[in-house]
């Protein structure tokens, strides 16, 4: 499926989701997402405040808080670019031209120092290709970060699709995490769930 349709599909499966549903699946992302990073060593991390139909990252990033993690989160400068910016409880977020919110804060965390990036994915594949909004600017921002940089995707598991036509300029993940598996390059464990994976 070309990219464009694949966002159709997924737009159209996310709209089906109950509020009730969504919840139960945005917890079970969550405990995956936990247990992942349990096993990792880090101290900076990028996320990215939520859309209401995206896996909820308020309660992500009240964990990292929590755990005293540095965060921070996108926001685009220069009409076009996307820089990390550091947020600390409490601090105010206002909303950017694409209606995300991003932090006040001026104090740019180069992507350098960023140990885990945890991303939005709109599609994923098996070879955990991503398709994103349609822009591109994760892939920009994601050609900067080191290569200890481990490259987290959120996502609920039907945003699962066959194969994804990766292009030149696309950035693969490194890990995928669901509501019903946590699958890594060329290896996958089954995460918290009550479900079969039938994909
Ligand atoms: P997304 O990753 O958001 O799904 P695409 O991968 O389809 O979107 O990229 C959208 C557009 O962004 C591309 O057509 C290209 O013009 C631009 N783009 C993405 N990555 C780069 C890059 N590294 N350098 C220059 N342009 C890029
Ligand atoms: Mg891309």
């Amino acid at each position: 499926m070309v990219k464009r349709k694949i966002r159709k599909v997924i737009g159209i499966r996310r709209k089906l989701v109950e509020p009730r549903r969504k919840l139960y699946l945005d917890i079970l992302v969550y405990r995956n997402l936990k247990k992942l990073l349990s096993t990792l060593e880090f101290q900076t991390v990028f996320t990215y405040m939520s859309l209401p139909y995206e896996v909820d990252t308020k309660r992500i990033i009240e964990y990292l808080i929590k755990k005293n993690k540095k965060v921070c989160m996108p926001k685009i400068v220069n009409s076009a670019e996307m820089v990390a910016c550091e947020y600390k409880k409490k601090d105010k977020l206002h909303r950017n031209k694409f209606g995300i919110l991003e932090p006040s804060s001026k104090q740019q965390i180069p992507p350098s120092q960023i140990d885990v990036c945890i991303v939005p994915i709109v599609a994923f594949d098996k070879d955990l290709n991503r398709v994103g909004f349609g822009k591109g600017y994760y892939d920009r921002f994601l050609k900067k970060v080191a290569q200890h940089c481990v490259k987290v995707g959120i996502a609920y598991h039907f945003q699962k699709v066959k194969r994804i036509k990766a292009n030149e300029h696309d950035v693969k993940l490194d890990v995928i995490v669901t509501d019903r598996l946590v699958l890594l390059q060329k290896n996958a464990y089954r995460g918290e769930c009550d479900e079969k994976d039938t994909t």
